[in-house]
């Protein structure tokens, strides 16, 4: 067993705030205050309210509501992959 297996993974939850600095390095625009509809279930809500485990290969961000995969980074170096497969709808608003 080893360190990291004795947490449940909504021990080690986040909210997608902590995305906001590997996210800068990709997108010029902050999606942390965004608006999300979810594409799945269509629960709205700010983007920094995913949940995001960090207890996996890089990063994943779920939905809040009914935990669907919305987005999963992972960065090696200076490659980055990220999916934004279950994102659904964003609505920013730029100044
Ligand atoms: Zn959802």
């Amino acid at each position: 067993m080893t360190t990291s297996s004795r947490f449940l993974p909504e021990e080690r939850r986040l909210d997608a705030n902590m995305l906001a600095g590997p996210l800068s390095e990709i997108f010029a625009v902050d999606l942390t205050p965004a608006f999300r509809r979810c594409s799945m279930c269509g629960h709205g809500g700010a983007f920094a309210q995913l949940h995001v485990y960090v207890d996996c290969p890089g990063l994943v961000a779920r939905c809040p509501n009914c935990q669907s995969l919305v987005l999963r980074l992972v960065r090696n170096g200076n490659t980055v992959w990220l999916d934004l497969g279950g994102t659904g709808c964003l609505r920013l608003h730029l100044e």
